[in-house]
C-alpha cells in the first residue's frame, strides 16, 4: 500500500471537511476584513471630535475645546469600530 495522507482537517481535529472549510474561510475573512479610521484629539486623546462646519479640514474637540487640522487618525479593526461606537452611544 502506498502513503496515505491524512487530511489536514483530521490532522488539526475538525469533525468533518465542512467543519474545516469554514473555519478556514472564517479565518480568512478576517485578515482581509476593512479596517476604520477613528478621529482622535490629539490634545486629549478624545474621540469625542467633529469637523467644524464652514471650515475646511478643521477640527473641534467637545471634550477640551481644542480646535485645528491636525486631528489623530486611527486605524482600527471592524471590532474595535464597532466598540468603539457603541461607547459613543452611551454618552
Ligand atoms: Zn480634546
Amino acid at each position: 500500500m502506498g502513503k496515505v495522507k491524512t487530511p489536514d482537517w483530521i490532522l488539526e481535529g475538525f469533525d468533518s471537511l465542512e467543519a474545516y472549510n469554514k473555519a478556514k474561510g472564517k479565518k480568512a475573512e478576517k485578515k482581509s476584513s476593512k479596517t476604520f479610521k477613528i478621529k482622535k484629539c490629539p490634545a486629549c486623546a478624545s474621540t469625542n471630535v467633529g469637523v467644524v462646519l464652514g471650515e475646511v479640514g478643521m477640527w473641534r474637540c467637545n471634550d477640551c475645546g481644542f480646535k485645528g487640522t491636525e486631528i489623530i487618525e486611527e486605524e482600527v479593526s471592524e471590532e474595535e469600530f464597532l466598540n468603539y461606537l457603541d461607547k459613543q452611544e452611551k454618552k
